[in-house]
């Protein structure tokens, strides 16, 4: 494989060598150049040097251990995502993730141990920055001047390089499959993955999202249309805020969704909170407007924003989605516990149905069951997917 076509590089440390081999072949297998090393000043030498876009550290090692490397990372000012690999339980784990966030390094996920082929590429497609931090660790457009952003992005949609990616969401009382949310990556031809923080603000302030949404929206109906045709589930959409004020989303919206012959009652357009909340009068007219036109509508990232009651209650939103950052402590903590429940108690009184984000534990989703929440999405259920690996997950889950 030469350097044109590989979509990143991989760098890991585990004093396992099955493990190590494994783990190679499989991201040499989803497009990654791949190394192994068991030796931390080898590993460390590699890190500075052969500027891996993820490093993948196990946890337990004899000769080292996982934190200490985690911690050298960050004295590096390693910029590369850490995917953290261990057979350990998901406590441990979390503080790990933790560790390295507030060392400041860029967050791409976790392998448990034993992982398979799907696992290794789905982490990798996914994670490639850091939720907990507002600045992208992967900041590889930051040279660009706002001509170059736009023409590259432009040229983007126009080829296939605006992927869609589909993690799929569950109703919590019998784990069924509900839906997907469709979550872009920019496959960029030299410079490899581009994860979505890294290009959707820029583009928002620039006023250039709707090219991101028009290529999202395509892509996403015709594989919806093509591989879910008969079912009753439905496709979450993200949707910039910022494209409230301007008009004819409404109207763009329909126009694909009349041609690829789908009911806009299957479609879900997710809002982050945030924004939506901040210019709430602007925002109705266009929210009741696509309410109208049969579409349904997700507040995005609950709990983070600027919601009052009144505006939640005003606001035509058919689906609270409450936001990672409670679900993740789900099981652990108490205060995240009572903090879910009553937001779960606010959308169930007002109507509303409730996703939880970011569910990323057994013990999380156990929580959310017993608390009535209706649906569930996060990498303990599955990560974002591309085809193949989405339609091989289908598969095991019987559907
Ligand atoms: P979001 O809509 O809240 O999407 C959920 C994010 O959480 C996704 O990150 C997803 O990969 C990640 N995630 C899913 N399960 C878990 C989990 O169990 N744990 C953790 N820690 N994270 C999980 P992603 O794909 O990088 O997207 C980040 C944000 O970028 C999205 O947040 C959304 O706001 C925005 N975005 C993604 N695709 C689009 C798009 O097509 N259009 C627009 N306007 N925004 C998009
Ligand atoms: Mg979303
Ligand atoms: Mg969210």
């Amino acid at each position: 494989m030469n350097d044109a076509e590989v979509r990143g590089r991989v760098l890991a440390i585990d004093d396992d060598h099955l493990v190590g081999a494994m783990l190679v072949a499989h991201a040499k297998a989803a497009g990654f150049d791949a190394k192994i090393t068991d030796d931390p000043e080898e590993f460390y030498t590699l890190a500075r040097d052969w500027k891996p876009t993820f490093v993948v550290v196990d946890l337990v090692m004899g000769a080292v251990d996982g934190l200490t490397v985690l911690k050298r990372l960050a004295e590096m000012k390693s910029d590369a995502a850490v995917i953290i690999a261990s057979g350990m339980g998901s406590k441990v784990l979390d503080s790990a993730r933790q560790y390295a966030a507030a060392n400041g390094l860029a967050y791409g996920g976790v392998l448990h141990k034993p992982f398979r082929r799907t696992d290794v590429a789905a982490v990798l497609e996914a994670g490639a920055y850091s939720p907990e931090s507002d600045e992208p660790a992967l900041d590889v457009l930051q040279g660009w001047d706002a001509a170059t952003f736009e023409r590259e992005l432009r040229a983007a949609a126009a080829s296939d390089q605006l992927m869609v990616m589909f993690q799929p969401k569950v109703a919590c009382t019998d784990g069924n499959v509900t839906g997907f949310e469709a979550l872009v990556r920019w496959r960029h031809p030299t410079l490899g993955l581009i994860a979505p923080i890294s290009f959707i603000p820029r583009a928002e302030s620039m006023r250039l999202v709707s090219v991101v949404t028009d290529a999202v929206v395509a892509a996403s109906l015709a594989w919806f249309t093509r591989s879910r045709p008969q079912s009753s589930e439905r496709l979450s959409i993200n949707i910039s805020a910022s494209e409230l004020s301007g008009p004819g989303l409404g109207k763009r919206l329909l126009d694909v969704c009349s041609l690829a012959n789908m009911s806009p009652e299957r479609i879900i357009l997710e809002v982050t909170e945030t924004t939506a909340m901040a210019n709430a009068a602007d925002s109705l007219e266009v929210l009741t407007r696509l309410r109208l036109d049969g579409f349904q509508l997700s507040i995005d990232d609950f709990g983070t924003g600027y919601s009052s009651m009144t505006q939640l209650s005003n606001l035509p939103f058919s689906e609270v989605k409450i936001d990672r950052s409670f679900v993740r402590s789900l099981g652990e903590s108490p205060a995240a516990e009572v903090m879910v429940r009553s937001m779960l108690q606010l959308s169930r009184g007002l109507g509303l149905e409730s996703t939880a984000e970011g569910v990323e534990t057994a013990a999380a989703l156990a929580v959310l069951c017993d608390m009535g929440c209706d649906f569930a999405q996060g990498y303990h259920i599955g990560y974002p997917m591309a085809e193949p690996e989405l339609d091989e997950w289908l598969t095991q889950h019987g559907t």
